[in-house]
């Protein structure tokens, strides 16, 4: 009797601490983008899944230092060097007509700067996709 009821708090004293360790482990993970991984991990390893979690970092890395990073970031706080951000392709290209316009005009006036109206960023941009995409 007195045995089944020692056993008892033991097994409730081990619950509390498994999920302590796991709240440890997910705080740990939070800052890695694994939070539920670290809960996890804290909660059936204890200390040990805590240090699991601090080395299975989920944040993006610097091409420069190997870093860890935000993924919103647009310079790394460890060395320092600006990332250029990735620009989604415009989702409506422009009128084939403009580009059309901009040839013609470049034809007519290879050595001259583009006029400011045909200069709006959506043409460069486009014109830029396309070459990137290699569509002619
Ligand atoms: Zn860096």
């Amino acid at each position: 009797m007195f045995a089944f009821g020692l056993n008892t708090m033991n097994g409730y004293a081990l619950l509390m601490f498994a999920i302590i360790c796991g709240m440890i482990g997910a705080f740990i993970g939070q800052s890695r983008k694994c939070g539920v991984t670290g809960f996890i991990a804290g909660l059936f390893l204890g200390p040990l899944g805590w240090l699991l979690v601090l080395f299975n970092d989920q944040r993006r890395q610097c091409s420069e230092c190997k870093g860890r990073i935000p993924d919103d970031a647009s310079r790394c706080q460890h060395c320092g060097v600006v990332f250029e951000k990735p620009k989604p392709p415009p989702t409506q290209p422009p009128p084939e007509n403009i580009l059309e316009i901009y040839k013609t005009w470049k034809e007519k006036n290879p050595d001259k700067e583009l006029p400011p109206h045909l200069m709006s960023d959506p043409v460069l941009d486009y014109k830029k996709w396309k070459e990137e995409k290699g569509i002619e």
